[in-house]
């Protein structure tokens, strides 16, 4: 499978104009689950002419040819992370808004039991924990 957004538009037949190919360029060096205003400020630092309808639409565009993936945090807003990433959960922290990813085998293991218990085969899922941090005693 091709590896970056760019090779994966261009493997779609996504028609690249320099400001898609801009935008592609921003995700690909995300680490974190930047929203449509967020990749528009950063896509704005690379190209000042792009406007914040180009980068909604080529979201949505990517979304839909299953490049990008979709995440709510819960707050309403739409986060957008690379969909070929590996497999990983989210831990929000309510006070900081900050967004923890983390891979436990164990849940992983009883979701999979759950379903099969219920008749099926599972094929993905999706889990948000949201917490406020533990105050750690002197
Ligand atoms: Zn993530």
């Amino acid at each position: 499978m091709p590896d970056t957004i760019t090779e994966r538009c261009a493997a779609q037949g996504l028609r690249m104009t320099g400001q898609r190919r801009t935008i592609a360029e921003v995700l690909e060096d995300a680490t974190d689950h930047p929203d449509v205003e967020e990749l528009y400020a950063r896509a704005s630092t690379r190209d000042p002419n792009i406007s914040i309808a180009t980068v909604y639409r080529t979201v949505k565009l990517f979304e839909e040819a299953g490049i990008l993936e979709k995440v709510d945090f819960g707050d309403g807003r739409a986060r957008y992370e690379d969909a070929d990433r590996e497999h990983h959960d989210h831990l929000i922290d309510l006070t900081t808004g900050a967004v923890i990813e983390f891979v436990d085998e164990e849940i992983e293991a009883l979701q999979e039991k759950i379903a099969e218990k219920l008749g099926y085969r599972l094929k993905g899922h999706r889990m948000e924990l949201y917490g406020t941090p533990i105050k750690k005693r002197k």
